[in-house]
């Protein structure tokens, strides 16, 4: 029978079979192979590409002598080959139906037999995980004459007619497309009919007549008859598993996770064990530590007396692990020793699957377990200290995505206490996906997906349970609602996955998508499709309405660590792009080693000085400008004062103002509308009052000096350097107070060192020019408060000119910095302004451009440009020192290619320094490694 056969299995040690032998071509292989196919294939990689990662795993499992039952692996070579031509490979079916008989023979029984049947399931498995993503089919092997040879094998006829309907809506469903939903309304019927709640309470006679009923669904639907020849359904639910590659929610998880589209799936078909027979039986999923906080434990949920989807399906309240160990003591020592081996091997913390049957322990899969940002690092950060990894690897294992979530925003603490207080707490569930969402409520994917893309709505997606169809929906959603499913539901593995916050099995909330609401047991609440929630994915609550969000802290004691190491190993500095003092105290505090670039516009935009911006753009004689600028002069230079303390011992670099003079004045049209108002007014009127007529007049001052500075293309025009050559009161004013402000910090003991940085520059003439006057200024300075400061000159360069003579432009400037937002503007020809939000969106949707240069620096057009910058300015000027300060700066891909050029450091926004920490130490260690080999 089913349990005994398999034990003498599972303790036998793998032999050699008279099996055909394995040439380098093999279409399959058994788990107890896997040293011919290691050796075929080279690398442990190349093995995972060709058996996929679970066939892989257990065929290392076997090899391990762990109890896994024996089977065999369709490899993804004959996936591709099946789905280049629609047909079956030559050979392959010839190659799967010898594996089948030396299963047989293995666990002395056989397919299709009364007396002692063999089942099977046919299973997935691609190179990288896709939970849920394809198909599977149990119980293959079963029909009208083997079903009743099991009920009197195991003495079980309920268990078997549950096996056999089981098969027949997997069957329906998976191979020939009939939609679940026939299968799950008899089943309701019957549930009804027997008033019980669970299917499991359905007794051998119904489940015979659901098994009939079934079949009439299947052939009513597919307009076929479910096949009772077992080989038949093999070779069909083979195929189904194949083609389920191609299926439209695989799809969408490959583009979403990166997974490229011609690599196939593996199939594999493992002789059936049975979670299902019993009270001694169980099936459950496990990670070795806990994935939600990366806490060293064994995490996870089972069932007893139920099949593996029953866990996932969260149709079942599951048990925590830790009760197995009352329950089945044995079968949990046993997990634990297994799951702790699996780790050390791997190297990494496992998500495995298991089922008892009637009291012993079988592996049906281990993997490489998904988690959230803050158990990656913690993970990371301890494995690295048990020493089971180096810290090189516990840096790479962590992404920038895993830092930036520490950067994202959770609820206010206070707005949530509050909402508890104000009764808005709707309901909780399990908190499977940190983080805060605030969306409004969408009832499926596909209206999460539109709101969301089209209508750049935030969404928080509703369901009783997510499916893998629902997967376009929850990447578009900010958070993820279910009223079912456990930690290891399908909603919380994909949303821990893609960092969605989310909660799921709140058991208090009843969705009804038909109508689009959803209401709360022991409650009036009705939420209805577009009603806002805030659900805490951290701690499990949903709220009405909408919650304040607030910054998490960055004191994560794992993450400081990792960091730490991460510094020590990556070559490029990280800098930041602050104005303010508040913003180079946070930068300094997140990590930051200098100020890359202090935009000083900013701090004329202020409203005391916005108006005298103007009054000097306005100003006709050079007494009031000199007046002007007297009176700006000493709010620049408390500015400066507070950066140079605030970064005191790290170098500042300080950008003379850049953008064109008409930014700085009211909007042209606004203006001429007002102006023909007034003058309107006032011929209507024949008089009018002393304060309409200054004021009609100060505006048509205005007007008249947008007109003067008006540009057709100000972007190309009188900006940056060309600005302070043209009015050079303003930028002289700004070095005075850069200099004022370092000599009078210097006498207060704080380390200043300006590095100012002068914008837009195309020629050596221009910034000769420029930077000879400025630096006259300086030198007057610090005569005046006899004090010498270390400072430098630099250049921005941003413009394909600068970069091309970028040599006779190092003669003058002490430092470049990459201003890559206007390099690739220039470089691409194409608007900053206006160009994402048109054509390029065609471009790229087109996939005429492979992604959007303002996210990732083009590095075959910009990137050249950079390069021969970087070159040919440390040919003028050795050791000559570069930095980034576009946006680029704070972009991982970007960053990597900064460190292949030889930049000394990147500067980005404050909350991206952590972010580009790890980003420069993974291209030092990447370098590394291409370097070793
Ligand atoms: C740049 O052009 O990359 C830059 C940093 O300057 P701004 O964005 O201020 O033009
Ligand atoms: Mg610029």
């Amino acid at each position: 029978m089913t349990t005994l056969a398999l034990r003498s299995a599972r303790t036998s040690t793998p032999r050699r079979t008279a099996a055909r032998p394995v040439r380098g071509g093999a279409l399959v292989y058994r788990f107890d192979q896997l040293p011919e196919v290691r050796k075929r294939c080279g690398s442990w990689d190349a093995v995972k590409a060709l058996l996929g990662g679970k066939g892989a795993n257990l065929a290392d499992m076997t090899r391990l002598g762990l109890p896994v039952p024996p089977g065999f692996t369709l490899t993804t070579e004959a996936c591709r080959a099946f789905l280049r031509t629609g047909s079956w490979p030559r050979g392959l079916w010839d190659e799967e139906v010898a594996a089948l008989e030396q299963l047989e023979r293995r666990t002395g029984k056989r397919f299709g037999s009364r007396s002692n049947p063999l089942l099977v399931s046919c299973r997935s498995g691609a190179k990288f995980s896709m939970p849920g993503m394809m198909d599977t089919v149990l119980n293959i092997g079963l029909n009208a004459d083997t079903v009743e040879g099991l009920a009197a094998l195991t003495g079980d006829p309920r268990f078997a007619w549950d096996a056999y309907r089981r098969l027949i809506q997997m069957y329906g469903t998976v191979v020939l497309g009939v939609g679940d939903e026939p299968f799950e309304q008899v089943l309701a019927e019957w549930r009804t009919r027997r008033n019980v709640e669970n299917d499991a309470d359905l007794g051998a006679d119904d489940l015979r007549t659901v098994a009939g009923l079934f079949r009439g669904i299947v052939r009513e639907r597919s307009g076929r008859e479910f096949p009772d020849e077992p080989r038949e359904q093999l070779r069909l639910a083979t195929e189904a598993v194949f083609r389920s590659w191609q299926g439209k929610r695989a799809q969408d998880y490959r583009r979403a996770a990166g997974i490229p589209d011609d690599l196939g799936t593996a199939v594999n078909i493992v002789a059936m064990v049975f979670g299902n027979m019993g009270a001694d039986s169980a099936t459950g999923v496990a990670t070795t530590r806990n994935v939600s906080t990366g806490e060293n434990e064994l995490e996870g949920d089972y069932l007893i007396n139920a099949q593996g989807e029953d866990v996932v399906a969260g149709i079942r309240a599951t048990h925590p692990i830790a009760r197995l160990s009352e329950e089945m003591p044995q079968a949990f020592l046993e997990l634990q020793r297994i799951a702790r081996l699996l780790e050390r091997h791997h190297r990494e913390v496992q998500d495995i699957e298991f089922t008892v049957e009637r009291g012993v322990l079988w592996m049906l899969q281990t993997r490489d377990a998904k988690r959230t940002a803050r158990a990656a690092v913690r993970i990371a950060v301890d494995l690295a200290r048990e020493r089971l990894i180096t810290r090189e690897e516990a840096v790479l294992r962590v992404t920038p995505e895993h830092v930036d979530f520490f950067l994202h925003p959770q609820f206010d603490p206070e707005a949530m206490r509050a909402a508890r207080g104000e009764g808005r707490l709707l309901a909780s569930g399990l908190n499977v996906s940190p983080g805060a969402a605030v969306g409004q409520l969408a009832f499926d994917a596909d209206t999460a997906e539109r709101w969301a893309n089209e209508e750049k709505k935030p969404v928080v997606m509703i369901r009783a349970e997510t499916k893998p169809d629902d997967v376009h929906g929850m990447l578009a959603s900010r958070g993820i609602l279910t009223s079912r499913g456990g930690r290891t539901s399908h909603a919380a593995l994909v949303a821990r996955q893609f960092g969605k916050p989310a909660v799921v099995g709140v058991m208090a909330l009843e969705v009804d998508p038909e109508r689009r609401q959803a209401t709360i047991k022991r409650s009036a609440v009705v939420l209805r499709e577009g009603d806002w929630v805030s659900l805490d994915g951290t701690t499990g609550e949903v709220f009405l309405g909408r919650l304040e969000t607030v910054q998490p802290s960055l004191e994560d004691p794992a993450l400081i660590q990792l960091l730490a190491w991460a510094d020590r190993l990556r070559r490029l500095g990280v800098w930041a792009n602050a104005d303010y003092p508040r913003d180079a105290e946070r930068a300094r505090a997140l990590g930051a080693e200098g100020i890359g670039l202090c935009r000083t516009e900013h701090m004329f935009f202020e409203s005391e000085r916005l108006p005298l911006v103007q009054r000097l753009i306005l100003s006709r004689s050079e007494e009031e400008r000199r007046e002007v600028l007297a009176r700006l002069l000493p709010m620049q230079r408390a500015d400066f004062e507070g950066l140079f303390r605030a970064m005191d011992g790290q170098p500042v670099t300080i950008r003379l103002i850049d953008p064109p003079l008409h930014e700085f004045l009211p909007a042209h049209d606004a203006l001429l509308r007002e102006v023909t108002e007034l003058e309107t007014l006032q011929e209507l009127r024949s008089e009018t009052t002393p304060s309409q007529a200054t004021a009609l007049e100060s505006k048509r001052t205005m007007l008249g000096a947008v007109e003067r500075l008006r540009e057709m293309n100000p972007m190309l025009g009188l900006r940056g350097v060309r600005l302070g050559i043209h009015m050079p009161g303003l930028v002289q004013m700004q070095v005075r107070a850069i200099f004022e402000a370092a000599c009078t910090c210097a006498e207060e003991g704080v380390e200043v060192f300006p590095k100012i940085m002068i914008p837009l520059v195309t020629t050596g003439n221009e910034l000769r020019w420029e930077q000879q006057a400025l630096e006259a200024e300086a030198r007057k300075v610090m005569t005046e408060r006899r004090r010498r400061i270390r400072y430098q000159f630099g250049t921005m360069i941003e413009i394909p000119r600068a970069a091309l003579t970028a040599d006779e432009i190092a003669g003058l400037a002490q430092f470049f910095s990459f201003g890559t937002n206007d390099l690739t503007q220039t470089t691409f020809g194409i608007s900053r302004d206006d160009a994402e939000t048109g054509f390029l969106t065609e471009y790229l949707t087109q996939g005429i451009l492979p992604e959007n240069p303002f996210d990732h620096l083009d590095e075959g057009g910009v990137g050249k440009l950079m390069e021969m910058a970087v070159r040919l300015g440390r040919k003028t000027r050795p050791g000559l020192e570069v930095g980034i300060c576009g946006e680029h700066g704070g972009d991982p891909k970007s960053i990597a290619f900064c460190h292949r050029l030889g930049l000394d450091y990147v500067s980005c926004s404050p909350y991206r320094v952590p972010v580009a920490r790890l980003a420069a130490a993974h291209a030092a260690l990447r370098e590394r490694k291409r370097r070793s080999r």
